[in-house]
């Protein structure tokens, strides 16, 4: 079989250190930023001149954390309760073969700071460390199609849950520089429903805790109801 190797061009730093609560595709949680940080090759500002004038980017990618795991041909997209399959190739499952990812997200900005040139992207839906394959600009005239239609992924995902803090969490964000964003942020993780598809329903008072930025938070659903608990700086 014909091989071929490619080297990151950058690495994504997001917010999101974990698999766990990273929203199923980009710009559903709007306010989830990252940096690009481009690879010394690339660490020049002719390779994103002109960038500026997109609002929006494609971002091609490893699913570092999955990749070497392997795939099936079959898998069990969440969207349908994670009881019928699939083939990968009608998916956008993360274990596939040649595990590369793809996203389109806003891009906020570009950084030029002490010599490190970066990107700063909204929107995104990539964990920490993601190795970046390639960066192209999205074309509305192109990209978005009007007659599309996608199977049983065809509308965003509706949930219909609700979201509200404990004084503790909330004396906790009071304490957090830009503490009101963060809440946001939180906000629109926990309005996706994070859980696994087989998990929602059980207990009726559910305890979860996931990493953002460098917080640990936790949460308990009841019924579509989330409280956040608990907002600590991890050790
Ligand atoms: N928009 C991409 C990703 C869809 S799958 C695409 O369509 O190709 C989305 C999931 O990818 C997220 O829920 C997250 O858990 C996972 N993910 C993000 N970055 C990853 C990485 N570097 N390695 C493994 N999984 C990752």
């Amino acid at each position: 079989m014909e091989t071929y190797q490619i080297s990151p061009i950058g690495f994504i730093q997001s917010p999101y250190k974990q698999k766990f609560a990273i929203p199923r595709q980009p710009r559903l949680v709007p306010d989830a930023t990252a940096r690009l940080v481009f690879s010394p090759e690339f660490n020049r500002e002719e390779f994103v001149r002109g960038i500026k004038d997109f609002t929006h980017l494609w971002i091609l990618f490893r699913f570092h954390e999955t990749a070497e795991k392997g795939y099936s041909a079959l898998v069990r997209p969440p969207r349908l309760g994670g009881n019928i399959k699939k083939g990968v190739f009608a998916t956008r499952a993360t274990f596939r073969p040649n595990g590369i990812g793809m996203s389109a997200v806003k891009l906020e900005s570009v950084e030029y700071h002490q010599g490190q040139l970066a990107l700063v992207l909204s929107g995104i839906d990539l964990l920490d460390g993601t190795p970046v394959i390639d960066i192209k600009p999205y074309l509305p005239y192109s990209d978005s199609l009007q007659d599309a239609s996608a199977g049983f992924a065809d509308t965003r995902p509706q949930t219909d849950m609700t979201v509200s803090f404990s004084q503790v969490a909330l004396i906790s964000l009071s304490q957090i520089p830009d503490g009101e964003r963060f809440k946001r942020f939180i906000e629109q993780v926990l309005m996706q429903d994070p859980r696994p598809a087989y998990k929602a329903g059980r207990d009726p008072v559910q305890h979860y805790g996931m990493s953002l930025h460098e917080f640990n938070i936790k949460w308990t659903v009841e019924g579509t109801h989330n409280t956040v608990t608990e907002i600590t700086r991890e050790k």
